[in-house]
C-alpha cells in the first residue's frame, strides 16, 4: 500500500502540502489513504498524536462526494469543523443540540443537487436515533455522493474496551445500508479482543489492518506509592522537574479535582479544575485559558482529554487509579505529543483500587468525553460490561503491584506488542532499579492467606487478614477470638509487604475475591475477601506453585 503510483497519488501530494501544509505523509498515513482509497474497508490503530483525521481529510478533499464522520464528541467535532474550514474544506456537523432549524438546513444542502460539504460530522446517536439523517445518507448514496463512511475512537463500539459508549454498537446499521461504501475504523487503543469486536460489530469486510507500535520513547512512566504526603509529593514532583510546565493531574472524583486544584494552588501553581459538573461554557473555558497557556495544570477527572490537542503538555500525573491499561495509556499519550521529553507518574495506593470499584459497579464513574446528549455519569453496570471493567481493573492493580518489570513492556504486552525491556534506556523506574531480582517460593504464605480468610468465616477485609496472619493481638483480632486460631500469627516472620504482596497476588489471580461492601453513612467503602474455591483447590491441595519475583537491595 506505500506504492506511489495510484492514479490519485500526485493529487494527494500536492493537496497534502498545498492544503494541510505538511511535507510528507507519516507512518501509515500514505499506506491507510491508498487502502481506503482502493475501497477496502480498513481498521486503523495508530496511537494518539499519530495523524489519524489526515486519512480521511485528504480523502475527503480530492474524492467527488461527502465524507461521513462519526466522532463521540461534540467539542472534538467542533475543533476539527474550525480548522477543516480554516484550511477552507468545506464541512458541517450535526448535533442535538443544534437548533432543528439549522440541522434541517444541513440535511437540505445534503440532498441538493450540488452538496456542498465535503465532510459532514455526526455524534454517534445521530446515526441511531434519526431517520432524517438516515434518508439522506441514502439519497446521497442512491446519487453515488456518499464517498466513505468514517468511525473515529472505534474501540468505543466494543463491550471489551475501556471506553463503551452503547450508541456505536447500533453503527453496524451503516454497512447494512451502505454495503458498497468504504469503512474506515480508526482507534487509538485497541486490544485484539477489541478489534475483533470492532470488526465484527460494524461488520467490516475483508479489512485491510493497519497497526504501529503504542510505544512512546519520549515519555518516562513511574509508579509511586501514594501517602497522605501525596499532594506534597506531586508539588515538589512539580517544581523539580517541570516548574511552570503544562501538565494535567488526573483524579477520581469531581471533588477530588477540586481539592487537588486548591492545594495546588496554595502551593503557588497556576492551576484549575476540569470535571462533568461544570456546565459546558464553564468547561470551554477553561480549555481556552489552558490552550492560551493562562494555567498550566488542569485538575481533571477523564473527561478531560480525548481530542484536546495541546502540543507540550510535559507531565501527566495520575493521582489515584486509572480503571484500565488502555485509559491510562491513552491518559499518558496527551503528555509529549511534540516528541519532546515527559513524565507520566502514578501514585498509587491499593485503597484506591477498593474505591474505583465501587465506583464502576455504582456507576458513577465519569466517561472520557461528552457526547451531546450523553448521561454525565454512566448507568450503574452489570453483567459483562462490570466483569470486562473489574478484569480491567485488576490488570491495572497488578500493573502497579509490579516493581520488576519494564513499564513499557507492559503496557505493550497489553496491546499484544513484542518489546525488548533493553530498549526502555532506563527510562521507566522499574528498569532504574539497580537491585537485583530474586524468585522466591510463597506458595506456603499463599495458603495460610488463604486459609485464614476461610476460618475467619470469608467475613473480613484483606488488611484485617494479615493483621491475623502477622500475629496482632489488637482488640478488634481479640473481641472475635481470632487470636485463637491455628494460623494467627504465622507469618509473624515475613515481611508485612511480602505478605500483603502474596495476597494481592491472589486477587490478581481470582483465588481470593474481594467484594465490595455497601458504603457507610459517611461513604466510604470497604471490602471483604471470599475465596473462590474452584482456583483455590490446586493450591491448598499442593497442585500449585506461586513464585513472585521480589527486589533484593544491593
Ligand atoms: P490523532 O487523531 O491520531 O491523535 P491528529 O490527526 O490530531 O492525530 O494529528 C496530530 C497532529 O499532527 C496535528 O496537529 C496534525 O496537523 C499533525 N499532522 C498530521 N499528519 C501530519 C504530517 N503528515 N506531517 C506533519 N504534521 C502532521
Amino acid at each position: 500500500w506505500s506504492k506511489k503510483d495510484f492514479p490519485w497519488t500526485k493529487k494527494l501530494e500536492a493537496n497534502n502540502k498545498k492544503v494541510f501544509g505538511n511535507h510528507s505523509f507519516r507512518p501509515n498515513q500514505r499506506e491507510v489513504i491508498n487502502a481506503t482509497m482502493s475501497g477496502n474497508d480498513v481498521f486503523v490503530l495508530m496511537p494518539t498524536g499519530g495523524g489519524k483525521s489526515l486519512t480521511y481529510q485528504l480523502p475527503a478533499l480530492i474524492c467527488k462526494g461527502v465524507t461521513l464522520v462519526i466522532s463521540p464528541l461534540v467539542s472534538l467535532i467542533q475543533d476539527q469543523i474550525m480548522h477543516l474550514l480554516q484550511a477552507n474544506i468545506p464541512a458541517a456537523y450535526l448535533s442535538s443540540n443544534m437548533e432543528w432549524t439549522e440541522q434541517q438546513e444541513i440535511l437540505r444542502d445534503l440532498c441538493s443537487g450540488h452538496c456542498s460539504y465535503k465532510l459532514l460530522y455526526v455524534t454517534p446517536e445521530k446515526v441511531a436515533k434519526s431517520d432524517a439523517l438516515l434518508r439522506q445518507l441514502e439519497n446521497l448514496y442512491a446519487r453515488e455522493l456518499l464517498d466513505r463512511i468514517v468511525i473515529d475512537e472505534a474501540h468505543c463500539v466494543s463491550q471489551w474496551g475501556h471506553d463503551f459508549r452503547p450508541d456505536y454498537q447500533s453503527l453496524g446499521i451503516l454497512k447494512q445500508k451502505f454495503p458498497n461504501i468504504p469503512l474506515l475504523a480508526l482507534t487509538a487503543t485497541a486490544t485484539a479482543s477489541v478489534k475483533e469486536d470492532v470488526v465484527q460489530a460494524l461488520g467490516l469486510v475483508d479489512c485491510i489492518i493497519f497497526r504501529q507500535s503504542f510505544n512512546r520513547p519520549n515519555l518516562r512512566f513511574s509508579v509511586i506509592p501514594k501517602t497522605k504526603k501525596c499532594m506534597e509529593d506531586i508539588d515538589k514532583f512539580i517544581k523539580d522537574n517541570h516548574y511552570d510546565e503544562c501538565g494535567i493531574i488526573y483524579c477520581l472524583s469531581r471533588m477530588d479535582c477540586e481539592k487537588v486544584a486548591k492545594k495546588l494552588q496554595e502551593y503557588g501553581h497556576k492551576a484549575v479544575f476540569y470535571h462533568g459538573s461544570m456546565d459546558p461554557d464553564e468547561r470551554a473555558s477553561v480549555q481556552k485559558m489552558w490552550s492560551k497557556d493562562e494555567i498550566n495544570i488542569i485538575c481533571a477527572t477523564v473527561a478531560f482529554g480525548m481530542g484536546i490537542n495541546k502540543p507540550d503538555v510535559r507531565f501527566v500525573i495520575h493521582h489515584s487509579l486509572p480503571k484500565s491499561i488502555e485509559g491510562y495509556h491513552q491518559e499518558c499519550g496527551r503528555a509529549g505529543r511534540d516528541g519532546q521529553h515527559s513524565s507520566c507518574v502514578l501514585y498509587y495506593s491499593y485503597s484506591d483500587y477498593i474505591r474505583v470499584k465501587h465506583m464502576l459497579s455504582h456507576g458513577s464513574m465519569e466517561q472520557s468525553s461528552f457526547a451531546s446528549g450523553y448521561p454525565r455519569s454512566t448507568p450503574s453496570y452489570s453483567g459483562r460490561v462490570l466483569e470486562t471493567n473489574t478484569e480491567n481493573l485488576l490488570r491495572m492493580v497488578s500493573y502497579c503491584e509490579n516493581e520488576v518489570d519494564c513499564r513499557r513492556f507492559l503496557q505493550l504486552v497489553h496491546f499484544g506488542e513484542k518489546f525488548d525491556p533493553l530498549s526502555c534506556n532506563k527510562t521507566c523506574d522499574n528498569c532504574l532499579k539497580t537491585h537485583t531480582l530474586v524468585d522466591k517460593d510463597v506458595t506456603q504464605i499463599a495458603q495460610h492467606l488463604v486459609e485464614l480468610v476461610k476460618s475467619a468465616r470469608q467475613e473480613f477485609s484483606a488488611t484485617y487478614i494479615l493483621e491475623v496472619y502477622r500475629g496482632s493481638m489488637n482488640q478488634i483480632v481479640k473481641k472475635n477470638q481470632h487470636d485463637t486460631l491455628k494460623l494467627h500469627g504465622a507469618g509473624k516472620n515475613v515481611a508485612k509487604g511480602e505478605a500483603s504482596r502474596v495476597l494481592r497476588h491472589l486477587v490478581i489471580e481470582e483465588i481470593l475475591l474481594e467484594e465490595v461492601k455497601k458504603s457507610d453513612l459517611y461513604g466510604s467503602v470497604s471490602s471483604i475477601l471470599k475465596v473462590n474455591e474452584k482456583k483455590a483447590c490446586d493450591l491448598l491441595e499442593g497442585r500449585q506453585t506461586i513464585m513472585l519475583r521480589f527486589p533484593c537491595a544491593v
